[in-house]
Order: structure tokens, then sequence, then C-alpha cells
């Protein structure tokens, strides 16, 4: 599970969209179509039981 941290928007990794910039390819936010705010919950949850 991931969540963007701009706009709020939380799904799955699958549900994330292809997006392209001079770098390449990368999975995003579909609201933002960037990955720049994209945080995995997976390591929140981590965070928070160590
Ligand atoms: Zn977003």
């Amino acid at each position: 599970m991931v969540q963007c941290n701009n706009c709020m928007w939380s799904g799955e990794e699958d549900e994330l969209v292809e997006c392209e910039d001079a770098l390449g390819i990368f999975k995003g936010c579909p609201e933002c179509i960037t990955d720049a705010y994209l945080k995995d919950k997976d390591e929140i949850q981590d965070e928070i039981q160590e």
C-alpha cells in the first residue's frame, strides 16, 4: 500500500500510473503524476514498530 503526501491519495502499487520524464518511465500518483510524494505505508508501519 502506498500513499501520496501531496494529495493524500492512497492505494495499491498496481494502481499507480506510468509516468515518463527525461530519466525514463516510473510509477507515480494518478492525481499528481509524480512519485515525489509517494510513501510506502508498509514502511511507515515498520518505523512505528521500531
Ligand atoms: Zn498525489
